[in-house]
């Protein structure tokens, strides 16, 4: 039983991140670890208070906030209890990977946290990775392997986490699952995309050695579909397995045609984070985009853009500036933006924290270049206009262009959804009129026997929907090659978040 009073007695906290000026001259995790000794700050007894303040609610609106189903109240009064052997039990029965989400998901269910009515919700996230660390530190976190194999034959095409939980959970259930990575190393966008700052790899890499250990067979730098010597056919996809699943994400970035954009200098996010990734882990001295001593632009002011302030300022940049066309967000939520909905306000990040401007309401009409010397043909600036929404489109407001110097200009504004050429087209599955992948309610595509989960059904979103996409795609996976399945099935192909 929860203490119902716990949130009268103890006030919201979080741990504090590690000072600004120290660093940002690493590529660390923004928080002290505990299981190094750093962290001695926010105690693990500061956690169980926190854990505290959950009132186990008759309605845990929590629940409606997280796609996963996660059992919130039930874990955190575990925690409360000081019981993690049971608390990573309850987390992990509902969710693959809670380290992922416990360091990196913008946490839907705390928006849903009755608590939030008071704008002091259960630090939810913080307990789940709190329980995951804790699991791992004390030895919880061990193989689970199938009790019986089925001798059927699954590949994966993907290895975010999306694939990965597709993977772990066909696999437990007895399937023989390979899965297919193009890139060096295993991972998705938790690999190259999300930086070191956010989430260290280490914390991936310990999750894949209990997926190995597992059986889950994992091969890298093969392209399905693609045309290289180690590359695997569309044909010997189809051949060599009984299912596949596509878990490719959603790669196509979305870019801006504006005057100049021809100029060098000016990149999509994903063709420079995953080099400032390389350099964090020691793999490039000298990434080939490189921020140091650089006027740096980012357009567009989400995550990704988030992503290549907090990289940008960690190779030295001489400024960086972050565009955002919409107008800023509120402090509080707006009188259309009630809870239990996602709250629509102002966030500082911890890439938000060490410096940078944010330019608000803001379009670019052209780029500008060098027209002559050594950096002829390179970027020099932005010409920017301010924006205002009338009858919901962006209109210009006379008068207000500037130039914004430019050495180096990233492109963060989202993604169009899923890379047709290769194996898409070698399949012949159909597009939705989004550029995903169509499914059906069982997420089947249009060719039987290819299933398809995570970004590239769905669209751009976030790890925990890629992971609870992950786990119903394999639950009608397993159910299709063995005519029933026990495997959870926590949303359907078009569940959308609560708005
Ligand atoms: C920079 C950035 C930061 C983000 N930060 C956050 C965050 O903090 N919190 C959050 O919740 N969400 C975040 N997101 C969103 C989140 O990362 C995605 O929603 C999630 O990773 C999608 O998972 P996925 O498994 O569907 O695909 P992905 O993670 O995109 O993985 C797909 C993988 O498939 C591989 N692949 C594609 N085609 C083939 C092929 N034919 N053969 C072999 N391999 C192939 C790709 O190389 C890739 O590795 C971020 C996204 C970006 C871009
Ligand atoms: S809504 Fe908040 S207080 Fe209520 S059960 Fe969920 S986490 Fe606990």
């Amino acid at each position: 039983m929860a203490d119902s009073t716990g949130f009268l007695k103890h006030e919201r906290a979080l741990p504090p991140r590690r000072p600004v000026d120290v660093r940002i001259l690493d590529w660390k995790d923004v928080y002290l670890s505990r299981t190094t000794g750093e962290d001695t700050v926010f105690p693990v007894s500061a956690v169980r208070q926190q854990a505290a303040r959950c009132m186990d609610c008759g309605i845990p609106f929590c629940h409606h906030g997280c796609p996963l189903g996660n059992l919130i109240p039930e874990w955190n009064d575990l925690v409360r209890r000081d019981d993690w052997t049971e608390a990573i039990e309850r987390l992990h029965a509902t969710n693959n990977f809670p380290e992922f989400t416990g360091k990196l998901c913008p946490a839907p269910c705390e928006g849903s946290c009755v608590l939030n009515l008071q704008e002091a919700p259960v630090t939810i996230k913080q307990i789940e990775w709190e329980i995951i660390d804790q699991a791992f530190t004390r030895g919880l976190v061990e193989p689970v392997p199938p009790a019986e194999r089925t001798g059927r034959k699954v590949a994966v095409v993907g290895s975010g986490p999306a694939g990965l939980a597709a993977a772990q959970q066909l696999t437990r259930a007895g399937h023989e699952v390979t899965v297919y990575e193009r890139a060096d190393r295993v991972g998705g966008l938790l690999r190259y995309g999300i930086p070191e700052f956010k989430m260290e790899k280490a914390v991936l890499d310990r999750r894949l050695d209990q997926m190995r250990a597992e059986g889950t067979r994992f091969v890298t730098g093969v392209e399905v579909g693609g045309t290289g010597e180690h590359d695997l056919s569309a044909e010997q996809l189809r051949t060599e397995y009984d299912a596949v699943v596509l878990a490719g994400g959603a790669t196509v970035g979305r870019d801006l045609s504006a005057p100049g954009r021809e100029l060098t200098g000016i990149h999509l996010a994903m063709e420079y984070l995953p080099y400032g990734n390389r350099q964090a882990l020691g793999e490039l001295d000298a990434p080939p985009i490189d921020a140091r001593g650089n006027h740096v632009v980012i357009i567009g002011g989400g995550d990704t853009g988030a992503d290549c302030l907090g990289t940008a300022h960690r190779q030295g940049a001489a400024s960086v500036t972050q565009l955002e066309i919409m107008s800023a967000p509120p402090d509080r939520r707006a009188a259309g933006n009630p809870w239990p909905t996602y709250p629509m306000i102002m966030r500082v990040s911890s890439a938000h924290e060490e410096g940078g401007e944010r330019l608000y309401s803001v379009n670019t009409e052209r780029f500008l270049g060098h027209e002559e010397g050594p950096a002829h043909g390179h970027v020099r600036a932005l010409l920017l206009h301010e924006v205002e929404q009338v009858d919901g489109r962006f209109q210009k407001v006379e008068g207000t262009e500037r130039e914004l110097p430019a050495d180096l200009v990233f492109l963060a504004m989202g993604f169009t959804g899923a890379q047709r050429e290769g194996l898409l087209d070698a399949l012949g599955v159909e597009i939705d009129g989004r550029g995903n992948v169509a499914r059906d309610g069982e997420f089947m595509s249009t060719v039987p026997g290819v299933f398809v989960a995570g970004d590239i059904g769905r669209g751009q979103s976030l790890i925990v929907w890629a992971i609870a996409e992950g786990r119903a795609a394999a639950g009608a996976v397993d159910g299709w090659l063995t005519g029933a399945s026990m495997l959870p099935r926590p949303i359907t192909p078009t569940a959308v978040a609560l708005r």
